[in-house]
């Protein structure tokens, strides 16, 4: 883990790497340019092709679906513990997606036209759920529950398999727990293009959604146009600040949490206190050497992981800011007063007892988040993303007449009379008749 204090000469400059940007390296853009530009061309064949490529999988002719059979054995073969903790998640992920839908309003606007808006949900999404490193169950219910949620009647999942071309039981259980309709067993850029621009077999989406590698997000941000999508949820982060009030055994178990995420996941702690940084790292050598995912963690901890001693709280709010972290845990004596100045986070956990892992299970918000600096312009996901919102106006005689001065000054201006006359010819007295010779 990379260790500075304010008073390292170095620390300036490190913290300026901080304030980040998300954008896609010129290898990455490429790589993921070509799969797009081949799944246009080639469809169905490129995709079959990268299947071998990157999950070693073999495909015939159109067996990439999932099929009813494969939803039945996997209901078969997950245990009641599982689908008892994949319906409490669904449980609360559905309450909370609930809250945030929006709904039809209306109001009479100064010149007395009714105006406002009508919210129907998209009427075929894509849901991506990774499944390199593991299998990301809760993902499943944390993008196509919000789906559910807000009744969109047609969602196409899609997750890469394994080299014997199946997925994971609890992930194939999860997903039609959370109502998707069709699984194509497609990962990485290719599935994402295979959603967006569609194939011979695989009907195009209206809109993309879910987290993904470096390859994922990157299609999706190449594919805008042809599609919309929801943000560019990249490999994990988490940011702790904290002051001396914070639990080091707490602290260290959240940032291996997303530490054995592997990639490019990254992990920071900012604190004013040098005696908790101490005991954290004492306790992440502890801790990570009873984890199963050891390598992956120490991968993380040596490339992309750092712990900072700051003056004072203050920079460590500059600092989070600038981060924009995917997760931040404040752990401060002063919690309110801290809260109210963190504009950027993508989700915030409060206190020594809220660890992420609940809210990436099963608190209920998404843990579908930005990533990469993206909080400063992306918010997590939401239910109303599912929803198109379409806006209405209608006038009266009244509101017609209150209306049409400012409509002919604005005609006026830009030179559009045609616009003016639009407004004018709703209230006209009907010319009279011409008299008859
Ligand atoms: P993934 O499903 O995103 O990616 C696997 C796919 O990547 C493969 O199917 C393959 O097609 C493609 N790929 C692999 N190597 C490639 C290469 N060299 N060139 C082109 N394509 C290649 O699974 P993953 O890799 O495990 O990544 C999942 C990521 O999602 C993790 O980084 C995790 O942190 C992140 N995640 C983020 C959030 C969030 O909200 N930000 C939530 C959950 C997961």
């Amino acid at each position: 883990m990379k260790t500075l204090t304010f008073r390292d000469p170095e620390y300036p400059e490190f913290v300026a790497t901080l304030n980040r940007r998300a954008i896609p390296s010129d290898e990455v853009r490429d790589t993921v340019a070509g799969i797009i530009s081949d799944v246009a061309q080639r469809g169905d064949a490129a995709l079959t092709d990268y299947a071998r490529r990157f999950d070693h999988a073999e495909f015939g002719d159109n067996d990439w679906w999932v099929t009813a059979d494969e939803f039945k054995a996997a209901e078969k073969a997950v245990t009641p513990e599982t689908k008892k903790a994949i319906k409490a998640s669904l449980k609360n992920i559905t309450e909370f997606a609930k809250r945030s839908m929006r709904k039809d309003w209306s109001y009479k606007n100064a010149e007395g036209a009714r105006v406002g808006e009508r919210f129907v949900p998209f009427d075929r999404v894509g849901v991506y759920v990774p499944g390199g490193k593991a299998p990301l169950v809760s993902t499943a219910l944390m993008t196509a529950g919000f789906a559910r949620a807000a009744k969109v009647p047609e969602v196409l999942a899609a997750t890469p398999c394994g080299p014997d071309g199946r997925v994971n039981d609890a992930l194939l259980y999860a997903l039609k727990a959370a109502g998707v309709t069709e699984v194509i067993k497609f990962g990485g850029a290719q599935a994402i293009a295979a959603m967006a621009l569609g194939t011979a077999t695989i009907r195009p989406v209206d809109r993309v959604f879910g987290p993904g590698n470096k390859f994922v997000v990157e299609a999706k941000r190449q594919l805008v146009g042809a599609v919309s999508i929801d943000l560019l949820p990249g490999p994990s982060e988490i940011l702790v600040l904290a002051d001396k009030t914070g639990d080091a055994k707490c602290i260290a178990a959240d940032l291996l949490a997303q530490a054995e995420h592997g990639g490019d996941s990254v992990i920071g702690l900012v604190t004013d206190s040098q005696d908790l940084l101490d005991k954290v790292t004492l306790q992440i050598e502890l801790q990570a050497a009873t984890l199963s995912r050891g390598d992956i963690i120490r991968e993380v901890l040596e490339k992309s992981s750092f712990a900072l001693v700051v003056k004072n709280l203050d920079e460590a709010v500059a600092i989070a800011n600038d981060f924009a972290p995917e997760h931040l845990s404040l752990v401060v004596a002063k919690e309110r007063r801290i809260l109210k100045r963190i504009r950027t986070a993508g989700a915030i956990y409060l206190g020594n007892l809220s660890p992420v892992a609940v809210g990436d299970f099963l608190a209920g918000p998404s843990h579908t988040l930005p990533t990469g600096g993206g909080g400063r312009s992306f918010s997590g996901l939401r239910a109303d993303q599912f929803q198109r919102r379409t806006s209405i106006v209608k006038l009266g005689e009244k509101a017609v007449a209150r209306s049409l001065p400012h409509a002919e000054e604005f005609a006026r201006i830009e030179g559009l009379d045609a616009h003016g006359r639009s407004v004018a010819v709703r209230i006209e007295q009907p010319a009279a008749e011409p008299a008859p010779d």
